[in-house]
């Protein structure tokens, strides 16, 4: 499956700690991730990460984009809640995008530990059968 994540500045090292964590898991799927969260990401558990720019710079519009191609299984945000983002309307419509093409998504680490033990027990499969021509 194809897995993207995205966390803001704040909750960077908490994604970082996620990927640790869960870094068996993780490294049986295809991950992408916006500019900077890839990089540490990649850097502190040594996956393979497909890095898009910086969400500022449009990297949040890039993941979009393959949402939109329903070729996103999974999207990990791990969102600031307090502090406004001046790319807020971009990231209002990754989340509808999630919406329309029914990927499954979370905002914080208490959905992520619920969706990627999901994953890991092969409850997401089904996508693979409803979205067949999605890469693996
Ligand atoms: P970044 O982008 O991973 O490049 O920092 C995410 C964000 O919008 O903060």
């Amino acid at each position: 499956m194809n897995i993207a994540l995205i966390a803001h500045d704040s909750k960077k090292e908490l994604m970082v700690q996620f990927c640790i964590a869960y870094c068996g898991v993780l490294s049986k799927h295809n991950l992408c991730a916006t500019g900077t969260t890839g990089k540490m990401v990649a850097e502190a558990t040594g996956l393979s990460v497909q890095r898009y720019l910086s969400g500022s710079q449009g990297g949040d519009q890039q993941i979009s984009a393959r949402i939109s191609c329903n070729e996103i299984d999974l999207l990990l945000f791990f969102r600031d809640p307090i502090s406004a983002k001046p790319h807020e309307p971009n990231e209002a419509n990754l989340m509808r995008l999630c919406d329309v093409h029914n990927i499954p998504v979370a905002t914080n680490i208490a959905t992520a530990e619920a969706l990627i033990h999901a994953l890991e027990r092969g409850d997401l499969d089904w996508r693979d059968i409803v979205n067949p021509s999605a890469p693996m």
